[in-house]
């Protein structure tokens, strides 16, 4: 019982929450992690972690119990009715410490976000959030701040470095003042990892990176990061952060290095990453890795600090779509993002919401199927960004360019702080209704609530850029690629498509794919064997036509504020 032995030696109160990482070869690779609490009045304790999170589901089956103890570490038996939930029968009150172990796994060689966010244990590293290796008792109120002390042994024997969302541990020990909501929406990393370290204002950045064929090298990594870091931070005059982490780790197999597979999480005072292992920082398709950060750090705001009412896909709109309207205009006023980038990203977001498939779908569906259809799992992100540049329109035209949606989001912060509020699509109408007016405020309802389509006025970003209307595509590979991929045989090809225009046929032997999902700019290419012989098809994937606007910046205009 080594861990159990180190927790021990805490001195408690009986709120006080005790959890113990120890890095053992037995002589398999293993954390056994150990956590101390007061079990519950009532004589019955439940331990619990997260079912599903993140895309992953059935948490609890990578761990392994080991036992529980009460008083003077008397053994008790403990019962698992469910994988992610687990039970003792105990005296009253008493003190108990339950431990059990992750085993070495592959989680972190798959590409799939379901499976490279579940815990990871290998011989470099332990990476895993809370909400999936913590089992904490569900008698304790989460958001109740009381002290939680942690442990990690074995780590450092083994050349490995620690790090978690609540610092830096010193000498294999930290103890914060927080709440268990905090501490399962956590990150907890130990291995080879490299720590860098800077100051922002006077606030400590930490970035961890592990890996060792990154496209680029760390110190630019950690100036990027440093860079986005203070702009957010200035741009709600938010410099009081006593730590904030970035933990970048490979994840999956190698890919075309511009690749844009990248998955990241912000999380209690951290914003976890995970990208391909040859990934690099000008991602060619796709988002940038300035954009990626971009957005997910302005979670620490919009996401984590002004919380969702639940259900919280109702809100994605706000959450995310504002989120990506915010990245795009923080890179450009910092400086890390030029006016041509800014105006086709604005487009590109544009364009992908009119030709989105379910545009028009109320928000109630995106509660309902955000989780299981893509397609509408998009739509927030669009439909949001959208209704952004709206909403900041509005306000700006309504105030005569004396305020914009950034006077909104500080009040927002400021009501977070203050009392807890959580935003709901009704208050924040409401609060968008009391600088841009009731009317402009409807048309943004219907657009939110009922999927009524955008309409974009003119002079949105007028006038620093201008709005010309041109030809779009939906975007449509003509065939069933995720079939076709599985059988390396064209599946599903439609008749007067480009797939069918390009030469591919239903049946050819599919050998090699190259797609942009979601760009209809870059030609799709695809090698298949006919007869014997190999032969590329390539084309560009475009379906139906559209017409949409789109943003050019607009020649000897110096005053572009209103980005
Ligand atoms: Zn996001």
């Amino acid at each position: 019982m080594p861990v159990l032995g180190l927790l021990l030696a805490f001195a408690q109160a009986d709120g006080d929450v005790e959890i113990g990482f120890a890095l053992l070869r037995e002589p398999e690779l293993l954390v056994e992690i150990a956590v101390a609490a007061t079990g519950a009045a009532s004589g019955e304790t439940v331990f619990l972690l997260s079912e599903n999170w993140g895309g992953v589901q059935g948490g609890g089956t990578d761990l392994a119990p080991i036992g529980i103890s009460g008083r003077d570490g008397r053994e008790l038996e403990l019962e698992t009715p469910a994988p992610h939930r687990w039970r003792v029968r105990h005296d009253p009150g008493e003190r108990l410490a339950l431990r059990y172990r992750i085993p070495a796994n592959d989680h972190q060689a798959s590409g799939d976000p379901g499976v490279f966010r579940r815990p990871i244990l290998n011989e470099s590293l332990f990476h895993t959030v809370g909400y999936l290796a913590l089992f904490l008792p569900e008698h304790f109120d989460g958001e109740l701040e009381r002290t939680v002390r942690f442990r990690w042994r074995g780590f450092e024997d083994a050349g490995w470095k620690t790090a978690c969302s609540f610092g830096l541990p010193q000498e294999g020990a930290l103890e914060t003042a927080t709440t268990l909501d905090r501490v399962r929406h956590a990150l907890y990393a130990a291995g080879r990892l490299r720590l860098q370290q800077r100051e922002v204002r006077g606030s400590p950045l930490l970035v961890s990176l592990s890996g060792d064929e990154w496209g680029f090298e760390d110190a630019d990594f950690l100036a990027l990061a440093a860079s986005i870091v203070e702009a957010e931070r200035a741009f709600f005059q938010d410099f009081e952060r006593p730590f904030y982490w970035i933990s970048l780790i490979p994840a999956g197999p190698e890919l075309p290095p511009e690749s844009a597979n990248m998955s990241g999480t912000g999380l209690s005072n951290c914003f976890s990453l995970a990208l391909h292992p040859n990934a690099v920082l000008e991602g060619a398709g796709g988002m940038s890795m300035a954009e990626l950060l971009a957005h997910e750090m302005f979670h620490d705001w919009n996401g984590i600090t002004i919380r969702l009412e639940e259900p919280e896909e109702l809100g994605y709109w706000f959450s995310e779509g504002f989120t990506n309207f915010y990245a795009r205009r923080l890179l450009l006023r910092a400086g890390l993002t030029g006016l041509r980038r800014y105006a086709d990203s604005a487009s590109d977001a544009l364009r992908s919401y009119l030709t989105s498939p379910v545009r028009d779908a109320p928000n109630e569906r995106i509660r309902e199927q955000f989780w299981s259809d893509p397609q509408v799992q998009k739509l927030p992100y669009l439909r949001g960004d959208v209704v952004a540049m709206l909403v900041d329109h509005a306000i700006r035209t309504a105030s005569s360019g004396t305020q914009s949606l950034d006077d909104v989001m500080r009040e927002l912060l400021a009501e977070a702080r203050r009392d807890g509020r959580r935003a709901g699509t009704e208050a924040l109408l409401g609060k968008f209704a009391e600088r841009a007016g009731a009317e402009a405020m409807e048309r943004i309802r219907r657009i939110v609530v009922d999927g009524a389509m955008a309409q974009v006025p003119d002079d949105l970003f007028a006038p620093c850029l201008a709005l010309e209307r041109v030809t779009a595509h939906a975007f449509d590979l003509g065939f069933d690629l995720e079939r076709s991929m599985q059988e390396k045989t064209v599946h599903g090809l439609r008749a007067g498509s480009s797939a069918e225009a390009a030469g591919l046929q239903e049946g050819q032997e599919l050998l090699t794919w190259s797609v942009y999902h979601g760009d209809t700019g870059k030609e799709a290419q695809f090698t298949i064997r006919e007869d014997g012989k190999q032969r590329t098809i390539a084309y560009l994937p475009r379906g139906a036509a559209f017409e949409v606007p789109r943003f050019v910046p607009r020649a000897g205009v110096s005053d572009c504020s209103q980005l």
